[in-house]
């Protein structure tokens, strides 16, 4: 009898596994301005750590270096990207100031909320900024949304971080935002969070290329072990599945390592780790972009992101099925030349094309569609000649993804 029992409890907890998936949470980490090669010579742990063999790879910033998204290597402008998915010519945070961001091109926050607004999300952050105007909490423009969590605008609080020249108030900020987010994530376990850590642009600016920096990414190492061993814990204790992605916002330049904001390869070349289970050939044989994170985080959370939003998105995912990437579009004497990576040989990829960009303001493009063709014959040519136009966006759609390219007539 006693054994009947077992097995029946045996039987029900298995079917509870079964009907019950575990919740999939993410939490991505920058930690400002730490070039590639300063990270892979700082013998630091956690891209091991969180990335195993895999997980770990050189990425970029910077959209396309003399193209129409070519874009700032500078902190805000890095971020945004990561968070909408898309570069500079759409987002339109062309620096710190952050004037007039286009917010008819969401962030993942808002997303996630869209698409089920029982989801918790959280922000930690050494930058106020990030919270009140890059996910625009209560901003009309955002639809008002709501940060559920947060920790962040102590820079502003000079009595208990008094700025001192050598900004140890900005390491002692670090140092609380990520006590405060390893704490929201064992207690709270929000759906999608945020850290943003400073110190090590702050050292980058001031010593370059130096024992502080190195110093600095340390102190980042650390860190990021705390909020890691915060996710064993939730996995451990709850039904949940959770990835982390760790990333940088630029490089710095290579004569001195202070500055940064250029094109130079230096400044482009940025890391990311991850714990990510699914990644793809997209991930192992190209350089990621800052840009593919948003759409890797929709990906994994399951967060469905309407046709029009996929249609803009810059990013490819990393993990899972990807159809095309890598798009090339020219034109020429009136004959569109469109060029792309195919990773569904068996698919087919839709070929559409607009010459409005309403999107920008919150309207709809007019797509008309060219040509349905197999993924896997990677190029197709159109005459356009009956088709006027100074501007063109064209998309290709393939079964599990979709990318796009501007072309701007001179
Ligand atoms: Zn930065």
């Amino acid at each position: 009898m006693k054994h009947i029992l077992v097995l029946i409890a045996m039987a029900t907890l298995a079917l509870h596994a079964v009907a019950q998936p575990k919740k999939k949470k993410v939490v991505f980490i920058i930690a400002d301005g730490i070039p590639a090669d300063v990270l892979e010579k700082a013998h630091v742990s956690f891209p091991e750590q969180i990335g195993r063999r895999d997980g770990y790879k050189r990425a970029f910033v910077g959209g396309e270096r003399g193209g129409y998204s070519q874009t700032p290597t500078i902190s805000a402008v890095g971020y945004n990207s990561l968070l909408t998915g898309v570069w500079v010519n759409k987002h339109n945070v062309w620096d710190n100031d952050i004037k007039e961001p286009n917010y008819h091109y969401p962030t993942i926050f808002r997303l996630l909320k869209k698409a089920d607004s029982t989801k918790k999300i959280a922000v930690f952050s050494t930058w106020l900024d990030n919270r009140t105007r890059l996910v625009g909490e209560s901003l009309p423009q955002t639809g008002n949304i709501k940060v559920d969590y947060h920790a962040d605008g102590l820079e502003l609080d000079t009595v208990n971080y008094p700025h001192d020249k050598q900004s140890q108030y900005i390491h002692a900020i670090d140092e609380k935002v990520t006590e405060e987010a390893e704490k929201c994530i064992r207690e709270q376990g929000p759906d999608l969070t945020w850290l943003y850590l400073e110190y090590t642009d702050d050292m980058g600016h001031k010593y370059g290329d130096s024992p502080e920096q190195k110093e600095a990414v340390k102190y980042t190492d650390k860190q990021i072990g705390k909020i890691w061993s915060a996710l064993q814990y939730r996995q451990q204790q709850f039904r949940e599945d959770w990835m982390i992605v760790v990333t940088t916002d630029h490089g710095r330049d290579s004569i001195t390592g202070k500055g940064h904001g250029g094109q130079s390869e230096r400044e482009r070349t940025t890391w990311i780790a991850t714990n990510a289970k699914d990644l793809n050939h997209y991930w192992r044989d190209y350089t990621p972009a800052i840009v593919d994170i948003m759409p890797t985080i929709a990906r994994f959370m399951d967060i469905n992101i309407p046709r029009e939003n996929q249609l803009e998105t810059d990013g490819v995912p990393l993990i899972g099925k990807v159809s095309v990437a890598l798009p090339v579009v020219r034109l020429d004497n009136n004959k569109l030349d469109i060029r792309w990576k195919s990773f569904d040989k068996d698919g087919s990829v839709k070929i559409w094309l607009a010459r409005t960009n309403d999107f920008k303001t919150g309207g709809k493009d007019d797509y008309k569609l060219l040509a349905e063709v197999p993924a896997g014959q990677q190029s197709a040519a159109f005459g356009i000649g009956s088709y006027p136009s100074a501007f063109y966006k064209v998309v290709l759609e393939g079964t599990y993804n979709t990318v796009n390219r501007w072309i701007m007539v001179k």
